[in-house]
């Protein structure tokens, strides 16, 4: 059988060879294959209804033109409206500000939180050719306080020393104090995250924010969490207030759901993806591949 999305609206919609436009039954035929992809790659209910109604807004009546099948045509327009919703090409960290530019990342306990802090480091110390320094906030693990530290020494990039008994946002205050005195050009702010959403987490955050004005408010989200990740980027966005988001885990993603649903819902774009362990495994977000996901 078809097993992928643009060989199904294929499927349906090919066998109107001849006639000038595609009728309301035809598109709702090839709407439901649609809505059952976007489903399978855990697109959120919401989305996927909004989405279904453009393209069928889209769809119907339009006149086929010669030289594609009537498939072809819907899969172009299903492919333009899935690169539509999920933004264009190019959205990345934004360093246009007066130095040092604090970036804060923020998300929940296990998201990949640290090691993108470190590949973002990475990245822009490597790449960028800028001086960066690492600050977690993380006062209640200090585990994890130590996997930054071990991080950096393994870029050769510079972490805030830790003091005990400050609070984050001193610790904010302070990286940014450190960042001046040393001519850095950008501080990350690691905060501390939790296993579950709660008003805590929300109260600390917006406090770290008011503290360090950033730049840059990141929340990484695990791709794989699905549903969850999107009512954790809403909150956050409401709360806190988001300027991008990095979506880790896609390497073992292979249905992309989770950054049509976050984009949709926030309307704040999708700028980097983590594609592994390692701190060279940060990648652009590139929308068609996203888009090449979905249909298959
Ligand atoms: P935090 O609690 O949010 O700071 O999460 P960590 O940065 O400690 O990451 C939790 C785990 O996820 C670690 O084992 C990371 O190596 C792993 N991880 C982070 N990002 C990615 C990614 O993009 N892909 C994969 N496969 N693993 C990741």
């Amino acid at each position: 059988m078809f097993d992928n999305l643009s060989e199904k609206l294929g499927g349906i919609l090919d066998r109107l060879t001849g006639r000038g436009a595609l009728s309301e039954a035809d598109v709702d035929a090839a709407m439901r294959e649609v809505r059952r992809a976007l489903l399978e790659a855990d697109v959120s209910l919401d989305v996927v209804r909004s989405f279904t109604d453009r393209v069928r807004e889209q769809a119907v009546g339009a006149t086929v033109v010669k030289s594609v099948t009537p498939g072809q045509m819907v899969v172009k327009i299903v492919h333009d409206e899935l690169i539509a919703m999920l933004g264009s090409d190019g959205q990345t960290i934004d360093l246009n500000a007066v130095p040092p530019v604090a970036i804060m990342m923020v998300g929940l306990q296990g998201s990949g939180k640290t090691t993108t802090t470190a590949k973002l480091a990475r990245r822009l110390t490597q790449r960028d050719k800028r001086k960066v320094l690492m600050a977690s906030l993380d006062i209640y693990r200090p585990a994890a306080m130590e996997q930054l530290a071990v991080l950096g020494r393994d870029l050769e990039i510079q972490t805030l020393p830790i003091v005990a008994g400050q609070k984050p946002a001193q610790i904010a205050k302070r990286a940014l104090e450190a960042a001046k005195l040393g001519g850095y050009d950008v501080v990350l702010l690691d905060t501390a995250g939790r296993t579950t959403l709660d008003e805590e987490m929300m109260t600390e955050a917006a406090e770290i924010k008011t503290a360090a004005n950033p730049h840059e408010v990141l929340l990484v989200a695990d791709s794989l969490t699905g549903q969850d990740a999107v009512n954790l980027a809403r909150s956050f966005d409401q709360r806190v207030g988001l300027t991008g988001i990095v979506l880790t885990r896609v390497d073992g993603d292979g249905r992309g759901g989770a950054a049509l649903s976050m984009r949709a819902v926030t309307g704040k774009p999708i700028k980097l993806i983590g594609t592994g362990e390692k701190t060279d495994a940060l990648e652009d977000f590139h929308p068609d591949r996203i888009a090449g996901r979905i249909l298959g």
